[in-house]
């Protein structure tokens, strides 16, 4: 099957042209881009599709986000972190999802995925108390069945809740802490057995659009030795290793409280940072840190949407870049902010930086955004050589924008229109691997109607479920409002919350 697509605006994201919009023809063979340039002529069996009106991009790769979130949307607001991760990741009474709900789930988070025009998902997916091979497999079949790629976790927390946050069980009245404590948390053997059978069992699986991932939770939630051979495995299965690293004031805190200085370094002094390791929002790191994470090769997700809802701070996006920190851009999870649009994120990471510092030399460009939001995140998620840009030999992973839309009216700089006036409603195609997913802004691979109306009869079960482990997790609330204020107040390395001008804080 081929397909010539003739005489398109594109922006290739490629090392020369970047996200320079040119006049260009793609040809597409069995899924890969066998040709693309200015004179180009389709073969006589091509699908043609024409160009003159559209604008061709590569699709977005989201390279952190939690599939789990779906059906926590619209939920909760005006929570810190660590107060929200006790509502949306519940520490009390938690029970299994059933594998049906958790497809359903995926095929609904995943439909909005790709009409967002994201074509590679990294998910992180946590089940709560505990994932099982079932429920992986789940979320790999509706990926297969909607036809998006995906790095898909393996999400582990390895040692007890009290243990990761500091000052936790001075707060906390004594029968919750005796219930945390008795709650079961895997062995590292076991974490460790469980992500090899699931390399076997699903990695590389739909012509190795879909790959398996390892994803401790994060430095202070899980033993050294699980760390380091989660990172171990990662490399030897060519695959990432996904990390949730300084996200907060308070794990920065816990790095001094626990770790005797930062986590970034103890992640170093263990071998747990890798170039197949990412880590999701690195917002409370020092210069010490962003060295210590160029050198290793390791990237870093910006989230900058989740990490304004959550109050979690503002990453140093120019140190980060200056440092030589690869950046992806990811949307976090539904719980956290709300929607997996893509478009979203990147222009909030294009303005939020802007305000951080009045030298405009400092400020993020159109071409540095764009670049984070694809080809940034294709080398975080290991797939570089795969997609990220449209280059010949790379796979068909693309976004067909139609400009007869006001977003694209009048039509000035494309690049600009698509970070800071386009919102997702100008898509019309999304391939991968040069395959038509999205057409006419619908996904066709899937009934998405089918998919609503069964959720729409379980949503009752759902809230139900929601409601109850919100009033029973309820008993932690106070105990971490107190933790978040000593946490908070306490002084660190480094200040990431915006118009805090208690200076003894630093
Ligand atoms: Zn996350």
């Amino acid at each position: 099957m081929s397909t010539f697509i003739r005489d398109a605006h594109v922006i290739t994201m490629d090392p020369i042209s970047g996200s320079t919009p040119l006049v260009r023809s793609i040809r597409i063979a069995d899924g890969v881009i066998v040709a693309i340039g200015e004179h180009l002529k389709p073969d006589p069996h091509d699908e043609i599709i024409e160009g003159r009106d559209r604008l061709v991009a590569p699709g977005f790769v989201n390279a952190h986000t939690h599939s789990w979130e779906m059906f926590y949307k619209g939920r909760y607001d005006n929570l810190p972190l660590e107060m929200w991760m006790a509502m949306s990741y519940p520490i009390l009474g938690d029970s299994r999802v059933a594998p049906d709900l958790v497809r359903l789930r995926t095929t609904l988070f995943g439909i909005e995925s790709l009409k967002a025009g994201v074509t590679t998902l990294v998910d992180d997916v946590l089940e709560t108390p505990g994932q099982d091979h079932e429920q992986l497999a789940a979320v790999f079949d509706a990926y297969e069945q909607l036809g998006v790629r995906a790095n898909i976790s393996g999400h582990v927390i390895n040692r007890p809740f009290l243990d990761t946050v500091p000052f936790a069980e001075e707060y906390l009245p004594d029968d919750v802490v005796r219930e945390i404590r008795s709650a079961h948390v895997p062995s590292t053997e076991e974490y460790l057995r469980f992500a090899r059978e699931a390399f076997a069992a699903h990695h590389g699986r739909a012509n190795g659009r879909l790959r398996f991932m390892v994803a401790p939770s994060a430095p202070q939630r899980c033993e050294p030795a699980l760390l380091t051979g989660a990172t171990e495995m990662a490399l030897e299965f060519a695959a990432e290793c996904h990390i949730h690293v300084l996200e907060t004031k308070t794990q920065l805190v816990t790095g001094d409280e626990s770790y005797g200085g930062s986590l970034v370094s103890y992640m170093a002094s263990i071998g747990a940072l890798s170039p197949n390791t990412t880590l999701a929002h690195g917002i409370w790191l020092t210069d010490a840190d962003m060295q210590t994470v160029a050198a290793a090769g390791t990237s870093i997700s910006h989230n900058p949407i989740s990490n304004l809802k959550l109050g979690s701070g503002i990453a140093a996006w120019r140190k980060l870049q200056n440092a030589g920190v690869n950046l992806g851009l990811g949307t976090d999870g539904c719980s956290s902010s709300d929607s997996p649009r893509m478009l979203d994120v990147v222009k909030t990471a294009a303005l939020l930086h802007k305000v951080t510092e009045p030298d405009i030399d400092q400020w993020p460009t159109v071409a540095e955004v764009l670049a984070a939001a694809t080809i940034g995140g294709a080398r975080s998620a290991v797939l570089d050589d795969v997609v990220g840009s449209l280059e010949v030999g790379k796979q068909a992973d693309l976004v067909i924008y139609d400009l007869e839309t006001m977003a694209f009216t009048p039509r000035q700089k494309l690049d600009l229109q698509l970070v800071y006036s386009e919102n997702g409603s100008s898509i019309d195609i999304v391939m991968v691997q040069g395959r038509v997913v999205v057409a006419g802004g619908e996904v066709i691979t899937v009934d998405e109607r089918a998919a609503r109306a069964e959720l729409a009869e379980r949503l009752d079960e759902i809230i139900e479920r929601q409601d109850r482990l919100d009033e029973r997790n309820q008993a932690v609330m106070p105990g971490l409002a107190r933790m978040y204020e000593r946490a908070t107040s306490t002084p660190g390395a480094v200040n990431r919350f915006s118009g805090d001008e208690r200076a003894w804080l630093v």
